[in-house]
Order: structure tokens, then C-alpha cells, then sequence
């Protein structure tokens, strides 16, 4: 019996709606399909839970037990509205990124038809963001804040790009490229921004040489933003700097028709995090229509990644399931959540992926 330890905070908002879906799913994968897997889940405390009993949106005990885990599950987070001063702030997940080196923010993003602007095929790429520097003051600095005031009338902010934190996101690109088009794009400012994004787009031509089989190409991240609408079936793996990945993996879950479809995996060489790319939604929060397939799909993500990290094939049949099965539930557009034009809610869609979880165990 193989045992995987997974820390699990449910967020904030609609996160508690979405998350408990998603362990369902889990639990019902496991314990019809996985008898000699335990997927042992504990809970943790991140958000108004840590403020509300520990005083901190990320209370210490949270983090030592994410350390004492395989791998953390996480709910979108209200940040917004965390009180001033919180010691978990300003963002939790910044934090947790940091702490762990999670370099790799991986967006894919599936269309599965939702969004009729795109008749000609299936949308499916891959965003590759860097996670660790770039404009991200929370956390490109080794001390203080990238983001100051020299005097109250003029605001700065430093963007960081290394050529370390480069090779290790590109390579990361390239590592998901070989099981798909084998095709990399970077993304970059290079024209104006010479030095720092002239260092990253170094990087990805010296890399891209040792994939010799690999089509490797790079796009000024306007000219991205514009043909990622037009021609978003071009693409396969797109990776970049960090606010860069930020803004186009919004852009691209638009094109794919809902915030609530596009998963995440933050990963490191040691630790992954599983959160959906949408907030936590507190317009809709408590109505029970939240959308967790964003969610489901970013767990499924997390076990793929722990299934390669330790050579365990049941994780990745798993992690397959769940997008199989998660698929045949949206092309045969049953009880979709509103988000996706539907009439169901966050139940039904639950329900239907659990039930079609036989249909694609092979
Ligand atoms: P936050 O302040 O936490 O960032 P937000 O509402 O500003 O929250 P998002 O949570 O990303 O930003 O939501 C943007 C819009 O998309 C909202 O109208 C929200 O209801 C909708 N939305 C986001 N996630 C989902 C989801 N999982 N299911 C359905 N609708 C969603």
C-alpha cells in the first residue's frame, strides 16, 4: 500500500464549495478504483480560517504541515479582504510559493467546444509561467519589498529575471512539450526590455538547441495577446515571465469560455500545489452553482505530477480519469454550472463526473 500525503485548505468564498467537491471526486476515484493507494488528506487551516483562529491568513502550524505532505490542494483566497497587517499577507499563495520554490505555474487550457467563436477545432495549450520573480514584489526580493516609494509621488517597482530562474522554467516547457506538440513558444518584451527579457529569450535559444526535434519559436507578448484570440490552435506550449503568464492565462481561459475550466499546478522539484487560476468568487459564493471543474482538473494535475515524481502509475491513470472523465461530462453538456450556459450546479456537475469515472477506467 502506497500512502500520499495531501494538506488541504478549502479557501475562501466559493473555495469550501469547490474544494469538497473535489475531494469527492477524489475519494470515489480511490476507493473504487485505487485499493492500494491511501490518498490521506488532512486539513489545514489558510485564509479567513487561519485569521479567524489563528490570526494570520497563513497560520505557521499550516505551513509545517504542508512541509510533512506529498503535495497541497488549496481553495481560491478572498486576499483582497484580509485585514491590514495580517502576517499571512499579502498573499498566502505567494508565500506558500515561495517557501517551497514552486518556479513552475502550469495553466493548460482546454476549449472543449464551450466557446462557439472558435469553430475549427479544439483549443489545447499550455501556459508555462515563471512563478518566482519577474514584477512579483511578494516575492522577488531575498529581503524587503521589489515595490517601493522613493517619495510620496513617485511609485517603483523592479522586475527580476535570472538566468537560472530562466532555464529552469523553459526547461520545465520543454519537459510538457514532449508529451504533447512538441512545439515551445516564448513570449517576451525583448525589443524594449533588451537586458532583462533579452536574457530570457538568450536562455530559450540555447535551450531550445538541445531539443533539436522541438519546433521552438518566440512572439513579442502584444503581438501574443492579439493572435492567442485569432489563432489560439497555433499554440502548444507557451511559456514565460511571470505577469506576462499571469495576464495571457486569463486571456486564454476566457477563449476556452470559463474562468471556472482552467486549472493550475504550481510545482517545484519537492512540492506541487493544485488551485484553480479563478478567485474565490464572492458574487456567487453560498448559491451552490460554483463551477468546480477548474478545481477537479487542477487536482487531477497534482496527482499527474506526483505520479511522475515517483514513478507511480496508478497517480497518472488516475490524473487521467479525471480529465476523461471530466470531458465526457462537458461535450455532452450535462447539467453544466451557468458559468458554462448550463442549468445545473456545482452538485450535478460532481455527480456526473463521479458517474462517468467507470466509463473511462481502461
Ligand atoms: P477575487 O476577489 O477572489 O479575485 P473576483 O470575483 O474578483 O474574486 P474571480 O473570482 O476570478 O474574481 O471571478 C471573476 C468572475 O468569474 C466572477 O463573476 C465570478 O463569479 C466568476 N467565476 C470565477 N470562478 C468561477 C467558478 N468556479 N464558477 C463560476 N463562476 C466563476
Amino acid at each position: 500500500m502506497s500512502i500520499y500525503r495531501i494538506a488541504v485548505a478549502e479557501g475562501d468564498s466559493i473555495g469550501p464549495e469547490i474544494v469538497r467537491a473535489s475531494m469527492e471526486v477524489l475519494n470515489s476515484l480511490q476507493d473504487a478504483f485505487l485499493n492500494d493507494i491511501k490518498l490521506d488528506f488532512k486539513e489545514v487551516e489558510v485564509g479567513w480560517k487561519g485569521i479567524k483562529s489563528q490570526g494570520s491568513s497563513l497560520p505557521d502550524e499550516s505551513v509545517k504541515r504542508m512541509e510533512a505532505s506529498d503535495g497541497l490542494i488549496l481553495g481560491p483566497l478572498d486576499v483582497g479582504r484580509y485585514p491590514a497587517g495580517d502576517p499571512g499577507g499579502p498573499s498566502p499563495s505567494g508565500k506558500i510559493r515561495k517557501h517551497f520554490d514552486l518556479f513552475a505555474n502550469i495553466r493548460p487550457t482546454v476549449s472543449y467546444g464551450i466557446n462557439k467563436n472558435y469553430p475549427n477545432g479544439e483549443v489545447n495549450l499550455v501556459i508555462v509561467r515563471e512563478n518566482t520573480e519577474g514584477f512579483y514584489a511578494d516575492r522577488n526580493m531575498f529581503m524587503g519589498s521589489g515595490e517601493f516609494m522613493p517619495t510620496n509621488d513617485v511609485a517603483m517597482a523592479v522586475r527580476v529575471v535570472t538566468r537560472k530562474g530562466s532555464q529552469r522554467i523553459i526547461r520545465e516547457a520543454f519537459k510538457i512539450a514532449a508529451s504533447r506538440m512538441q512545439h515551445v513558444t516564448a513570449v517576451h518584451k525583448a525589443n524594449v526590455l533588451k537586458i532583462s527579457d533579452g536574457l530570457f529569450l538568450q536562455v530559450f535559444k540555447e535551450i531550445s538547441e538541445e531539443f533539436h526535434s522541438f519546433k521552438a519559436d518566440d512572439k513579442i507578448v502584444d503581438a501574443m495577446a492579439f493572435d492567442l484570440l485569432l489563432n489560439p490552435q497555433k499554440y502548444d506550449v507557451i511559456v514565460t515571465t511571470n505577469m506576462f503568464g499571469d495576464i495571457l492565462s486569463d486571456e486564454a481561459a476566457g477563449i476556452a469560455g470559463s474562468l471556472g475550466l482552467a486549472p493550475s499546478l504550481n510545482s517545484g522539484d519537492n512540492f506541487a500545489m493544485a488551485q484553480a487560476v479563478h478567485g474565490s468568487a464572492p458574487d456567487i459564493a453560498g448559491k451552490g452553482i460554483a463551477n468546480p471543474i477548474a478545481e477537479i482538473l487542477s487536482c487531477g494535475m497534482l496527482f499527474q505530477w506526483l505520479g511522475n515524481r515517483h514513478n507511480d502509475s496508478r497517480l497518472l491513470k488516475m490524473s487521467h480519469m479525471i480529465d476523461e472523465a471530466t470531458r465526457k461530462l462537458i461535450i455532452k453538456r450535462e447539467n453544466l454550472t451557468p458559468d458554462l450556459g448550463g442549468k445545473g450546479n456545482t452538485e450535478s456537475i460532481t455527480k456526473g463526473i463521479i458517474n462517468k469515472l467507470t466509463e473511462v477506467n481502461k
